[in-house]
């Protein structure tokens, strides 16, 4: 497992005390001590003063439990009394008499559209902030940004280091298009007041003295939708973001927060509801252990259920082959899968392109109506590395809650279970290795393929990966609408490496994908 920095220490120790909390049935209670705890003995200081740490704790605990935090804070209640709200909310939800029915499609355009929280609309109209006013819980966009951990990053420069020799060559000067660059007391000086950052005397300097300063979210947003305001802070626009969670995985003020489903995930857990997991194949390769254990570890948390999504994955590989063939033959130029919601969400927002996404649904919601069929009054739980699955669950009727490799993580340690001291369970026997490699880059295409093979088509079949969104693999995919690629099937992963490299995975992703080797191989040992 690598070696978490502290900004990961803090986030995952906060979800191992809500879990601890939540599991003991003393969240309303205890919530409000947390900040403390966490603060006291051995806490290394991170901003001016405790009270600040203290502050910022309880902020992240309120976007965990869902609460909207953007540029704002409530000063007067407690957490306890926001922790009833939730809780009330979720055991409302979680007692509803809901028996799934049919299958609804999503309406993709207006839940992105009414995701807009009303945080942006107040901060466009500038109103000023309450202090206060309750805090609103908003669970329909599961990524909310703390803008008081914002640290206002400077925007991206070239800077001049130490490494500056003054030398007699001064390529930065000769070689500046805007004569930004002058030596001032034998070192090299940049007018920003003339610099357009092109970064020129950074590739020409001999010492590398020269470098650049990025903002870490705007770097790593493929989207452009985390972007500084006026006053420096970054801000989070729902209707562009993708909700791939590199920002969430690169900030290193850890800014965005995600929210936590474990509140009701443990409420479903506690009303002794019948709770079915379903394990992601990435989420079978997070454990240094046989996967057959992870299943006995869930059960010993009190799933009633275990199941595995590499087996909807093998019917999405067979429906999506079939779909390809069809659509292939009636001249279409390329389909694009269609598993990772992040990509299916950045694919909705280029014209041209949304048309060639494959309808197959994902091995996750093919999956969550499979056992709904069978459950119809179960609480069905998804597990994976992954944060856009948070919203996909949310705009399928299926799933009642996802929640990350993080989550699971806090509820194992906060239960004292260890997963490689489980039972080994025998994994299903059906299930293809095809099925089970969805969760790294090119098994989705890998399984398609052979899918394709079964069906003895004469369309012949060119494939591409794309493995990890950027903004630069965006407008390539942008340019498809009007120069088609060639290849015929494309696979779109917004994390690099594919579902193992999620943005809530706790393994490694090199790791990740040995381990995910092993469990495709467990069964089937042909991939
Ligand atoms: S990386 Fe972005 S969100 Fe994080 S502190 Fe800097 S400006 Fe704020
Ligand atoms: S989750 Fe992804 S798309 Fe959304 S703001 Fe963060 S980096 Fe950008």
């Amino acid at each position: 497992m690598p070696r978490e920095d502290n900004r990961t220490k803090i986030r995952r120790d906060l979800l191992v005390r809500i879990a601890r909390l939540l599991t003991n049935g003393t969240i309303e209670e205890e919530i409000d001590a947390i900040p403390f705890d966490m603060t006291n003995e051995g806490w290394e200081q991170v901003r001016c003063c405790i009270q600040h740490d203290r502050a910022l704790l309880r902020l992240r605990l309120l976007a965990l439990m869902g609460f909207e935090v953007e540029g704002k804070e409530d000063v007067v209640r407690p957490l306890g009394y926001y922790a009833h709200i939730l809780m009330e909310h979720v055991s409302n939800m979680v007692s509803r008499e809901h028996v799934f029915s049919q299958v609804k499609e999503p309406e993709a355009k207006t839940e992105i559209e009414s995701s807009h929280s009303s945080v942006s609309l107040e901060r466009e109209a500038n109103v000023a902030v309450d202090l206060t006013a309750p805090l609103k819980l908003n669970d329909r966009f599961p990524l909310h940004m703390i803008t008081e951990a914002c640290n206002a990053c400077e925007g991206a420069r070239f800077m001049v280091t130490e490494a500056c020799q003054g030398c007699v060559a001064r390529p930065c000067k000769t070689g500046c298009p805007k004569d930004a660059t002058s030596i001032v007391r034998g070192r090299a000086y940049i007018d920003y007041e003339k610099c357009i950052n092109c970064g020129l005397c950074a590739r020409v300097c001999p010492f590398h003295a020269i470098v650049r300063i990025p903002v870490p979210c705007e770097e790593v947003c493929p989207v452009g939708a985390i972007k500084k305001g006026k006053d420096g802070v970054a801000r989070i626009d729902h209707r562009t973001c993708i909700l791939c969670g590199k920002c969430l995985k690169n900030c290193p003020f850890g800014a965005p927060q995600e929210q936590s489903d474990l509140f009701s995930v443990v409420t479903a857990l506690r009303m002794k509801r019948k709770v079915i997991a379903m394990l992601a194949p990435a989420a079978m390769a997070q454990f240094p252990t046989s996967p057959g254990r992870l299943p006995s570890a869930l059960r010993r948390i009190g799933f009633d259920e275990v199941v595995e999504v590499a087996a909807a994955a093998d019917r999405v590989a067979k429906e999506e082959a079939q779909e390809i063939v069809e659509r292939l033959s009636t001249g279409e130029a390329f389909v694009a899968t269609s598993c990772c919601p992040s990509w299916v969400r950045a694919a909705s927002r280029l014209d041209g392109i949304a048309d060639h996404v494959s309808h197959t649904p994902s091995p996750m919601v093919m999956g969550a109506r499979l056992v709904k069929e069978e459950n119809p009054n179960a609480f069905v739980v998804f597990i994976g590395p992954c944060l856009a699955k948070k919203q996909e669950g949310k705009e399928e009727e299926a799933v009642d809650a996802v929640i990350t490799i993080e989550e699971l993580g806090a509820l194992l340690v906060a239960m004292e279970i260890e997963v490689g001291e489980e039972e080994e369970l025998p994994l299903e026997e059906t299930i293809s290795s095809y099925g089970r490699g969805f969760g790294a880059s090119s098994g989705v295409s890998y399984a398609v393929l052979h899918a394709i093979d079964e069906l003895e088509s004469e369309i012949k079949i060119e494939h591409r990966v794309i493995d990890g969104l950027s903004s630069d693999s965006l407008k390539e995919i942008a340019r498809w609408s009007i120069d088609s690629p060639e290849s015929t099937l494309v696979e779109v992963m917004a994390c690099e490496g594919g579902c193992v490299g999620g943005p809530c995975a706790i393994a490694h992703p090199k790791t990740s994908k040995k381990l995910l080797m092993k469990y495709a191989g467990e069964v089937n040992k042909q991939v």
